[in-house]
């Protein structure tokens, strides 16, 4: 048995294909012949876009801005000074795989050494484009298609968009692979695949081989191996009652979402770009709970400028219509850093220059933002989000913001809905504890989870290291959360959750009782959220809450939360 990393929940059995993309061994020539070579290579180059492309046309549709990294990695392999450095090792007598060994490790570790997050993903393209091309040069297929039988689980080092563009999405159960991490582009990817994966799993590939039977659990984040035959029944049993459970929700689709008592409320999407807007309203949401900007910054080389996005603000508004399309502005800081922003590098960067903080201090660049925003609105429901806010003062500075961008709107003409509402994320301690002040001037909240538990618990929430105090479990963290949403519903404003914890199902009775109005998920727990609530009467959810609310340390509340949820759910 084998552990990793789970992302999305499922259950796979099948037999193992193997998808050997590591760098194939090649010997290091001396060649005469340069202009020989450099054909050869250019030949490669050829066979590598030819290849690209034809991925890329059954990925467009499929996986939407995630095909965008197969473009990239056409663009970077035409780059001007990888070609020349190539040509120049060439032409003193390298051999071409040599030469790109070299050329293509020189620019990924300059471009790692940068830290920054954008960079580094840049670095491990080309490193991508390093093994499919020594591999298209040593003349080794990187996989043949009709490999693909009914019932495959894919092992791989790593899940690349040309693997998931090359394969055939009806045939492969699972998929197992040796790097990623739970916020890695592998996971993005299988999140968007939708087929039972597990990430991380070390020596994976070297210890199965092809035909060989494997289970994978995607929903504990396992993987075995030759099974015997119970196991194997087992997980055929998990795999059916699974799809079953999956089916039925299907009973949800294009329904209200209401408490068992009849109580209405709101599912909406969490969203990074437009693929993730189209797969929302696919999973049937009732709008955006968060479209999430600095993304539409990442994936670019300097920063958009108005007019690019207004286009995207525009599309993502048309596409959710009436219902409400929640645009945060960016988020930047933290663990995302875009380079052309200038952001300096910091010793804390999830206490520093992060979110609003990062606006304020760049207003043209909010100004820019707000105005793209605003025009857009003409053309949907949009509401404008603040994220990392806290203080009061940062949400009347963005107002002023706003209200000057109304007036230029007003002055050009230009159209704009004049009732748009702002609203701040609540995830920070100090936005928490003063939820009262800004219930009174916020058009709405919203609860960011990922972000208030790790303040509260004063625990990063990517360091496994304290991943054991990082819990939305903790009972300082559900009682912070309760003072907010009744702040919120005190004065009478939305208020909703887009952190991940809002789709667990203990989670849910939990914000019910408490009084949350909209829940914020990925498009995949749309319709599980949903069921979930419609088993609850609000007097149930509440008894549960209230036991729940009596545990001091969240160690004893996990271990009781199944008792109490069963003995409440209807
Ligand atoms: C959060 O903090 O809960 C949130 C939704 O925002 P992000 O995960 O993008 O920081
Ligand atoms: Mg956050």
């Amino acid at each position: 048995m084998y552990k990793g990393i789970a992302c999305p929940a499922g259950y796979g059995v099948g037999k193992v294909i193997i998808i050997n993309n590591a760098l194939p061994s090649y010997r290091e020539v001396r060649i005469t012949d340069h202009e020989k070579e450099w054909e050869r290579y250019e030949k490669a180059t050829e066979a590598f876009k030819k290849y690209t492309l034809h991925a890329l046309k059954r990925l467009k549709n499929a996986l939407g801005d995630e095909a965008d990294v197969l473009e990239g990695q056409i663009r970077l392999l035409d780059d001007h000074t990888m070609q020349s450095e190539i040509k120049r090792r060439i032409s003193e007598g390298v051999c071409a795989e040599w030469a790109v060994h070299i050329v293509c490790d020189r620019v990924t570790s300059i471009l790692t050494a940068t830290g920054d997050g954008l960079t580094m993903q840049r670095a491990a393209d080309i490193n991508d484009i390093k093994i499919r091309l020594i591999r298209i040069l040593t003349g080794i297929d990187e996989f043949e298609l009709d490999k693909f039988k009914e019932g495959s689980v894919i092992v791989a080092s790593k899940l690349t968009p040309y693997i998931a563009a090359r394969m055939d999405r009806d045939k492969v159960v699972g998929i197992v692979t040796e790097e990623g991490t739970k916020t890695s582009h592998s996971a993005v990817l299988a999140e968007v695949l939708g087929i039972p994966t597990v990430l991380g799993v070390d020596g994976i590939v070297s210890s199965v081989s092809n035909g060989m039977n494997i289970c994978v659990d995607s929903v504990r984040g396992m993987v075995i191996t030759e099974p015997d035959k119970a196991t194997k029944i087992k997980y055929k049993e998990q795999q059916k009652a699974y799809l079953q459970e999956q089916e039925k929700l299907n009973a949800f689709i294009g329904k209200d979402t209401k408490s068992a008592d009849g109580t209405t409320f709101k599912i909406y999407a969490n969203a990074t770009g437009i693929a993730d807007v189209k797969a929302g309203l696919e999973g049937d949401c009732q709008g955006i709970g968060v479209f999430a900007t600095e993304y539409v910054f990442m994936g670019s080389r300097n920063a958009p400028d108005e007019d690019r996005q207004f286009e995207v603000y525009k599309e993502a508004c048309e596409l959710t219509g009436k219902n409400p399309l929640v645009i945060r502005t960016i988020d930047i800081g933290g663990d995302k850093r875009i380079p052309y922003l200038g952001i300096e590098k910091e010793e804390n960067p999830f206490l520093g220059v992060r979110g609003i903080r990062f606006c304020l201090r760049k207003p043209d660049i909010l100004k820019t933002q707000l105005k793209a925003i605003l025009r857009a609105s003409a053309f949907g429901n949009i509401k404008i989000m603040m994220p990392m806010v806290s203080t009061l003062r940062e949400l009347r500075q963005t107002r002023q913001l706003l209200t000057e961008v109304k007036a230029e709107l007003k002055k050009e003409k230009i159209k704009y809905d004049k009732n748009i509402e702002l609203g701040v994320m609540i995830e920070t301690p100090a936005a928490a504890i003063m939820a009262d002040a800004f219930a009174k001037e916020a058009d709405f909240f919203s609860i960011g989870n990922n972000d208030l538990t790790q303040y509260i618990m004063a625990s990063d929430r990517g360091n496994e290291g304290v991943s054991n105090l990082y819990s939305a479990f903790d009972p300082a963290v559900l009682r912070m959360l309760r003072q907010v949403i009744a702040a919120a519903n005190r004065e009478k404003i939305p208020v909703s959750n887009c952190g991940e914890a809002c789709a667990i199902p203990y989670y849910v009775p939990f914000l019910m009782a408490c009084g949350l109005n909209e829940f914020s998920v990925s498009h995949t727990k749309i319709l599980s959220v949903r069921s979930e609530i419609s088993k609850w009467t609000i007097e149930a959810a509440q008894d549960y809450a209230d036991e729940l609310m009596s545990f001091t340390t969240k160690e004893e509340l996990l271990e009781n939360i199944e008792t109490i949820y069963k003995k409440y759910i209807q």
